[in-house]
């Protein structure tokens, strides 16, 4: 029987190459905030169907791949 636990993901910034336009907040507003930079805040894990959906089109939208789903 599986661990619904460690089935849990989340939506992981690169701030690193984030260029802050905007994209993916503007796509997923439920599942992403920006902050007074414009740079994008995740503000929970992934812990729905719905939430699984919107971190995957944010990382569809985002030009600079700085978005990636992962393991929490
Ligand atoms: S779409 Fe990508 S590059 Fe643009 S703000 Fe969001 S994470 Fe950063």
């Amino acid at each position: 029987m599986s661990d619904l636990r460690q089935q849990v993901q989340r939506l992981v910034v690169d701030m690193s190459v984030c260029a802050g336009h905007g994209l993916c907040y503007s796509t997923s507003p439920q599942l992403i905030d920006c902050d007074d930079q414009g740079y994008p805040v995740v503000l929970h894990d992934l812990s729905s169907e719905d939430d699984v959906r919107a971190a995957e089109a944010a990382v569809v939208v985002c030009p600079e791949r700085a978005l990636n789903i992962e393991p929490r």
